[in-house]
């Protein structure tokens, strides 16, 4: 057997960044190469179907153990990095017995990991904590996903005593990109449900995201020669301008919201006289509550323009991805069947809120009922990223215990 941790420290070197400014599948050529390896390693622990397809989806298939009518269930997780942090020449690093002491990154020394700035690490004392060297993102996010499921896999290989149905392994690329879903193939993985490892800390289960939109307001003006303008011209820049600041400010804003509460974001502006285009993204738990904002919002432009006559906007909606909990609430048996395995696993069940989209989202509406379980990453797409090997290790028995809780809460 591969340790979970030997496992992970050899992943973070392949180089598997994504590129949301590629049209390829997958964005990048590193992501095939980290792909066709994983079909070899998943090959030689036993899994005979295991393969790469065109779009660059790794799935392979752990056989059934168990008479019972067991439903197929399946893990996924995936191999990018964030675009927006190196993810070449990672160097990990591990910190064994960590005791509360500052972790300097040796090749950046104003990197530094400090319990005072990051409340998590307090519980983290005792344990053998990873980070890279200072300059690079780690890539836990989410290789500590792969290294997990291909470590319960092997264990499930090796021990055919322990009950389950058939178990799907699945790996997707462009997952930092929004593609990840994009390719999927959910009849051909045939489960009823799978879970994503891609999660924080141990105990998290996710089963609720954001609801999304994309809104796209284009303000028409009129262009003409500065210089001969007087009473002539209309700039969009400034309906624009004067739209962002109707906006609400203490409130509705990602600056000044938590918990369960969503936001409206003006994120990329186009700027011309003739022409001025504001996208922004909305975000609400409650799909209904999408509809209200966006009321909002077009009002604010349209009370913009009327403030000047003869310009006008018009307003485009874009569905980006739904709460995946819409979906969950009529598959009960698959949240119910990871909080009792996380039960037993001696941990706490943690619920959260995801203040943004997974592949789970997107993939829960395509057919595949998937929540997000717990792989114990933390500072997602920072230099700063860190996770403990206790918690990879209580990953892959909390992997396993799903499993077996399927199993035994199947018919004979
Ligand atoms: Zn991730």
């Amino acid at each position: 057997m591969t340790s979970v941790l030997d496992r992970f420290l050899r992943y973070v070197q392949y180089d598997t960044r994504s590129d949301d400014g590629s049209t390829s599948v997958p964005s990048t050529p590193g992501q095939l190469v980290f792909q066709r390896d994983l079909v070899a390693e998943l090959r030689a622990i036993g899994l005979e179907d295991a393969a790469v397809d065109g779009n660059g989806y790794v799935t392979a298939t752990i056989p059934s153990t168990t008479k019972k009518a067991v439903p197929a269930i399946g893990f996924i997780a995936h191999v990018d990095t964030s675009p927006e942090m190196p993810g070449a020449d990672v160097k990990p690093i591990v910190h064994a017995k960590y005791d509360g002491r500052d972790l300097v990154l040796p090749d950046d020394p104003t990197a530094v990991l400090r319990l005072a700035d990051f409340a998590a690490l307090a519980d983290q004392i005792g344990h053998d904590l990873v980070t890279a060297s200072g300059t690079t993102l780690l890539g836990a996010d989410d290789k500590a996903g792969v290294a997990e499921i291909v470590t319960a896999a092997e264990y499930l290989m090796s021990h055919p005593e322990i009950p389950h149905g058939v178990v799907r392994v699945g790996f997707t690329p462009d997952e930092e990109i929004g593609r990840g879903a994009n390719h999927f193939d959910v009849a051909r993985f045939g489960c009823v449900c799978a879970y994503t490892l891609d999660g924080g800390s141990r105990g998290e289960l996710e089963f609720e995201s954001f609801s999304a939109d994309l809104m796209t307001l284009t303000f028409h003006g009129f262009n003409t020669h500065p210089g001969y303008a007087k009473g002539k011209m209309i700039n969009a820049i400034k309906i624009a301008a004067d739209f962002i600041q109707r906006l609400p400010h203490e409130r509705l804003s990602p600056e000044t919201t938590d918990g369960h509460e969503g936001f409206v974001h003006p994120y990329v502006q186009q700027s011309g006289v003739d022409r001025t285009v504001v996208k922004l993204i909305i975000r609400d738990f409650d799909t209904s509550g999408l509809a209200v904002k966006e009321a909002l919002v077009a009002g604010l432009a349209h009370d913009a323009v009327a403030a000047s006559p003869g310009s006008r906007v018009d307003v485009a909606i874009d569905e980006q991805y739904r709460n995946m909990r819409a979906v969950l609430d009529k598959h009960p048996e698959v949240v119910a069947c990871a909080q009792e395995a996380i039960r037993r696993c001696g941990l706490t069940v943690v619920t959260r809120s995801i203040r943004g989209g997974t592949d789970g989202s997107r993939l829960s509406f395509m057919g595949l009922p998937t929540p997000n379980l717990f792989a114990g990453e933390h500072n997602f797409h920072s230099r700063l990223e860190w996770i403990s090997r206790q918690d990879m290790e209580k990953a892959v028995d909390v992997i396993v215990a799903v499993c077996r809780v399927w199993e035994e809460r199947s018919a004979l």
